[in-house]
């Protein structure tokens, strides 16, 4: 098959679908790869590093939409790539159709077949093609808690690993998922004192046997939750409820309880956030303060690692993407977790949960 790879053109996203160790892997099966100029930069992979790999450099989008059968991004396709996709190509990235009424028109009009990442199941009942992402995030989580409480960037002035004869932070993780557990894992190894609050009693058995007990796991009732954020430094959300907004655990109320200069970070925020006072942040703009609590709320914390968020995204969705190649929409039913992954095929909506969204048929 013709695979073929356009540049990013969403707003600061650096991110590319197929890494060259990608490519090297659908040219070992004969398969002709296809990469818009220039278009691996922003994650660190040059021209010659894909042709190295055995991909073909081509001069600009219109050239990779033309010629491939199947096109991989990362993001969902941007207005002006709507009409360049065709009848029967096959379009495998992230697409979120749920509340894109534009987007989801735009693809029905193409007539393409689009396999959505975040739709592809796996045996455990998880979705595989989302969890890199959010063990990118949950790390990062860490990494920006630890920044924004230095005093320059707003929060209380604390090193939240400590020193030898000063306390570390006290880090409490709200839900203890993807997310959270790589929340929790990075901030014990800073040396925090961390807590993460579940609903799911197996889940905390699970994160107290992973890290020997060093983790403090309390069930999250509305009581546990309103102690422990009096006591926090930092406070990471990190809940999921699938097909849900995120519930609001922290309400305004609360903030002008918590410590002064304490920071939020709401890794939940793409599902509208878990902090009643949060609304969605840029990395150029990452904080905000509300009643003396600094917020984080980067809506897509994993374009800052571009280089590494491109090698974790292509690492689970190389399976697929080979078997796409290899097969075409045969490997759908060949597969029936990848099959989970179609949303549109032919003109029409695929996916109950996206057409009940939207209200379209089915
Ligand atoms: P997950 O399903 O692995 O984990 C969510 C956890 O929340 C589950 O263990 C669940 O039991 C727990 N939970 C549900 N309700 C709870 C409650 N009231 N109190 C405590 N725990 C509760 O999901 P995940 O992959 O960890 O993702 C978490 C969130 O992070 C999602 O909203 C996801 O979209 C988001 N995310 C954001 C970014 C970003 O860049 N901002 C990147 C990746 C993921």
């Amino acid at each position: 098959m013709r695979v073929g790879v356009p540049k990013e053109i969403k707003p600061n996203e650096h991110r590319i679908g197929l890494t060259p160790t990608a490519v090297r892997e659908y040219a070992a099966r004969g398969h002709e790869v296809l990469i818009e100029k220039g278009a691996g930069l922003g994650a660190g992979f040059a021209d010659d590093a894909y042709e190295a790999c055995g991909a073909r450099i081509v001069p600009d989008a219109a050239a990779v939409f033309d010629q491939a059968q199947m096109i991989v991004k990362v993001k969902e396709p941007q207005k002006t790539e709507w009409p360049r996709l065709k009848p029967d190509q096959i379009l495998f990235t992230y697409l979120h159709l749920a509340p894109d009424p534009d987007q989801t028109k735009g693809l029905l009009e193409s007539g393409c077949a689009a396999i959505a990442y975040e739709t592809v199941t796996d045996s455990k009942g998880g979705l595989p093609l989302l969890a890199p992402m959010s063990e990118v995030a949950g790390r990062i989580a860490v990494f920006s808690a630890a920044e924004t409480l230095l005093k320059h960037n707003g929060g209380m002035g604390l090193l939240l690993c400590g020193v030898p004869g000063v306390s570390p932070a006290r880090v409490v993780v709200l839900g203890g998922g993807v997310v959270g557990m790589n929340s929790a894992r990075m901030a014990l190894g800073l040396n925090a004192e961390v807590v993460v609050m579940e609903r799911s009693i197996p889940r905390m058995r699970e994160i107290d046997e992973a890290t020997s007990g060093r983790v403090i796991t309390r069930f999250s009732s509305i009581n546990a939750i309103e102690e422990e954020i009096l006591k926090a430094d930092v406070v990471i959300g990190a809940v999921l409820v699938p097909g849900a907004s995120a519930p609001k655990l922290i309400k305004r109320e609360h903030l002008s309880r918590m410590k002064p200069g304490s920071v939020l970070v709401d890794v939940a925020i793409d599902q509208g956030g878990c902090f009643e006072t949060s609304r969605p942040t840029t990395h150029e703009d990452p904080t905000y303060e509300v009643d003396g609590v600094v917020h984080y709320c980067v809506a897509n914390m994993p374009g800052a690692p571009p280089r590494t968020s491109s090698e974790a995204l292509n690492n689970a969705t190389l399976p697929f993407g080979l078997a796409l190649a290899d097969h075409g929409l045969d490997a759908l039913k060949k597969d029936p977790h990848l099959a989970r992954g179609l949303n549109v095929l032919g003109g029409k909506i695929t996916y109950p949960a996206v057409a009940e969204a939207l209200g379209m048929d089915y």
